[in-house]
């Protein structure tokens, strides 16, 4: 409007400056003309006067010009080009007197065009309108296209708020929502799961926060394709998702949850590592498990955490002999609180030897705990339990003093003792303080590189292995020689444990299980010593049980074994009656000799 405003005042100064400067060529042309009359009026020469008036007909702008005599008589009268409606929209008239020897003989008037004023005008309006309208347009877009992009910001942020940016699966609030969300029929049953990436710690640790990413997208979008209409995907935490079920009964649910593990078997592929994650799921059924959403999520919850201590890729379903399980459990962290004060924890000690020389090179410490009532409980038991109580550093700590006790029995016998295996947990590492105490405690022991050495679970999530100030990094800079337990049953890739500078490397029992059977384990076990053996590794395979076993790992150039075939975990005195012993591997006929 303003702008509007603004243009019909310059068009109108515009016309007005244009308007003068005609005015002023029209008067000085008249001006000449006139001072020239003169001598045709005086001598009453009509035709002298029409041919000077003639004469304007070379400029194209004069519309008329009359020469007339004081007493109004028109003397010459010139008529320019016939008109068309712009020429006399405005009256562009001049007049001078013709001045002979002093006195006023008569008026000369002319008229001018006013075409070029008016159309001078127009254009000066046109431009200026279309220059107008054009910023008006252009202001009017750019208006629609904040519009736009605030609506679509809006969106975003509507997205963003129920979503998980990195898997576009919706977030925990989302979820929620969807478990509040009435249904049609109050009869119908809905599941929620709660599904779990095992060990994806170490993924993260092994292959860098980038590739667990991959990951996680490559499980989210597989996980999406077992969903119907009206069921809901959600990434509650880092590898945690949950998933509600709108259709269904307690069978369909139930194989929903086994669909679930079959969609993730397929390898996903980091680089030319092929990764097969497994993961543990916790189910609960609406509304006979949890009527509101809280419920459910605490059912499901509990129901996960059951499955994760039945062990990698588990399903559990929340059942009333959950609470059971729990009241169990908190019973059983109890007894474990007190006992670590008594005198029911020991050690059994499972020898290791040479594969090529049969000589007993090490053995490995296991721990045992011999309750009063419940009698011996299993270390796959128990220790999950401690790591979860936090009593885990206490009993590593204890472990130590344990090994300690019996090295002085065996020295005090006279006996050469090999360095001796304990396993660490991760957990038992909680903090600065934890480090400091450990390693202060072996100092105290005297328990250096050549009285022990150190096993790490695979599977345990040392995320920092590879830091500086790592319990793994300052027992190595110690010269504490490390083993890598359990070694292909986590994510490990070969290259990761060089980083890391593991000393040893224990093939998993299930590889060493498969090998008589099957070639192609014969194969991957041997692939597995050459790498070892390129990056200085040792290799020890578990689990030997049978001559055919010892066989073939030989034959693959393993360097160690350990096993029921050459011996089961031993106590402390029979363990040291071996050391004193020269005895006979079964079948094989070669002599196992003590160090
Ligand atoms: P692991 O470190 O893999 O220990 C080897 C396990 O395999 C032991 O079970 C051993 O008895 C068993 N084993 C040895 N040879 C054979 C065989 O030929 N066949 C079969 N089927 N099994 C064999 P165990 O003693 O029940 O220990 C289980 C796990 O508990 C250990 O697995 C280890 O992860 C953990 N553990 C044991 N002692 C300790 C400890 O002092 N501290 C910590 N943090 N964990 C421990
Ligand atoms: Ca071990
Ligand atoms: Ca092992």
């Amino acid at each position: 409007m303003a702008l509007s405003g603004m243009l019909v005042l310059l068009a109108f100064v515009q016309f007005h400056g244009l308007r003068i400067s005609i005015l002023s060529d029209l008067g000085s042309s008249a001006e000449l003309i006139a001072q020239n009359a003169s001598h045709a009026i005086v001598i009453e020469d009509d035709n002298e006067a029409q041919a000077l008036l003639a004469a304007l007909a070379s400029s194209r702008n004069i519309l008329q010009a009359r020469l007339e005599s004081t007493d109004g008589r028109l003397l010459a009268l010139y008529e320019g080009e016939p008109t068309n409606w712009s020429h006399n929209l405005v009256a562009l008239k001049v007049s001078r007197p013709v001045i002979a020897y002093g006195q006023a003989v008569g008026t000369l008037v002319l008229s001018a065009s006013s075409q070029k004023l008016v159309s001078w005008t127009l254009v000066f309006f046109g431009v200026g309108s279309l220059a107008i309208g054009g910023a008006w347009l252009a202001s009017w877009l750019s208006a629609a296209r904040a519009a736009k992009a605030a609506r679509k910001a809006q969106q975003r942020l509507a997205w963003v708020s129920r979503h998980d940016p990195l898997t576009g699966c919706a977030n925990r609030d989302e979820l929620r929502a969807h478990l509040r969300r009435p249904s049609a029929d109050p009869q119908a049953l809905s599941a929620l799961y709660l599904v779990d990436l095992d060990g994806f710690g170490i993924i993260n640790a092994a292959y860098g926060a980038h590739q667990g990413d991959v990951i996680l997208r490559v499980v989210a979008q597989r996980l999406q394709t077992l969903l119907g209409a009206g069921d809901c995907l959600a990434r509650l935490s880092a590898d945690e998702f949950g998933i509600t079920l709108t259709q269904g009964d307690e069978s369909s649910f139930s194989s929903f949850a086994r669909r679930i593990q079959a969609a993730l078997r397929e390898p996903i592929f980091v680089g030319d590592i092929a990764l097969k994650p497994t993961v543990c799921i916790g189910m609960a059924v609406l509304p006979v498990d949890g009527k509101d959403e809280d419920s459910a999520i605490r059912a499901a919850s509990a129901a996960l955490g059951m499955a994760r201590s039945a062990g990698k890729g588990s399903v559990c379903k929340y059942e009333e002999a959950h609470n059971r399980e729990l009241r169990e459990r908190a019973d059983l962290i109890e007894a474990l609180r007190q006992a670590l004060g008594k005198t029911e924890f020991y050690l059994q000690y499972q020898p290791i030897y040479k594969a090529n020389d049969q000589s007993l090179c090490g053995a490995e410490a296991l721990l045992r705990w011999q309750h009063p009532i419940r009698g011996a409980i299993s270390p796959e038991r128990f220790v999950p339990l401690a790591e979860s109580a936090g009593l885990i550093e206490e009993i590593g700590l204890k472990v130590i003093s344990l090994l300690k006790e019996d090295r002085q029995q065996w020295l005090g016998a006279g006996l050469k003792v090999p360095p001796i295996a304990v396993n660490l947990s991760a957990m038992q590492f909680p903090g600065e303080l934890s480090k400091a105490r450990f390693l202060q405690q072996l100092d105290l022991l005297g328990l250096g590189p050549g009285e022990l050495e150190i096993e790490l679970t695979e599977r345990a999530a040392f995320e920092d292995l590879e830091e500086q100030d790592s319990i793994v990094q300052q027992l190595k800079a110690r010269g504490y020689t490390i083993s890598l337990d359990d070694f292909g049953t986590g994510y490990s890739s070969l290259s990761y444990l060089h980083r890391l500078s593991c000393d040893k490397l224990k093939i998993d029992r299930s590889f060493v299980r498969r090998m008589e059977q099957n070639p192609s384990a014969q194969q991957l076990v041997k692939a597995i010593v050459e790498v070892a053996h390129a990056f200085q590794m040792q290799t020890v395979a578990e689990g030997v049980e049978t001559p055919g076993e010892l066989e073939a790992l030989r034959q693959v150039g393993c360097d160690a074994l350990q096993g029921y075939l050459l011996d089961r975990p031993l106590d402390a005195p029979t363990f040291g009656l071996r050391l004193a012993q020269v005895r006979r591997l079964p079948d094989s006929g070669l002599a196992i000799q003590a160090p």
